[in-house]
């Protein structure tokens, strides 16, 4: 079976954009207004001549739990199920409680994280990827997934986790 990356963080930070754009093709679905209930999808994926299941965890934030718990909730079963993930922050927001609870679940788990600090779209927002050390979790990287800007990186170091 193929190694399996999963993309966790609180909704609207950008996962399924930065999965598309991992993928090459949009296949994730983006929203630009949270709370739509979907699956969890895994595609086949590749980088750097590695063959891999990338895992987009999205959709949970409708859920009855209310948006902290049920990202928590999320977050858990693909930390569980992944053999690496890259966790996703709005660094336009910076971390919040939602994020300091993924956080904890993280460390518990004892798996390889890479911090994408998203939404870094230009050099001058670099400085809030760099606040994101605070997490605990090593090197933010900076990363626009809408753009492209920093993905490559970013999936160097998640194939060396992985
Ligand atoms: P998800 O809920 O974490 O899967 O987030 P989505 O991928 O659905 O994106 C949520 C919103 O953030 C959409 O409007 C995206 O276009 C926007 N977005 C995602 N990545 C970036 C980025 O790098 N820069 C900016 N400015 N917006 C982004
Ligand atoms: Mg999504």
């Amino acid at each position: 079976p193929l190694p399996v990356l999963a993309i966790v963080g609180r909704p609207n930070v950008g996962k399924s954009t930065l999965v598309n754009r991992i993928l090459g093709r949009r296949e994730a679905v983006v929203e630009d207004t949270p709370g739509v209930t979907r699956d969890r999808v895994s595609y086949p994926a590749e980088w750097a001549g590695r063959d891999f299941m990338l895992v987009d965890t999205g959709g949970w934030e409708a859920d009855v739990l209310g948006i902290d718990a049920s990202v928590a909730q999320q977050a858990e079963v693909a930390i569980n199920l992944a053999d690496a993930v890259i966790f996703v922050v709005d660094s336009t927001v910076g971390a919040t409680a939602t994020d300091e609870r993924v956080v904890r679940l993280l460390r518990q788990s004892g798996k390889p994280v890479v911090l994408c600090a998203n939404k870094v779209d230009s050099f001058k927002a670099e400085a809030d990827a760099t606040a994101l050390w605070s997490l605990g979790l090593g090197e933010p990287y900076p990363v626009s997934a809408l753009h492209g800007r920093g993905t490559g990186d970013l999936l160097d170091a998640a194939m060396k986790a992985l």
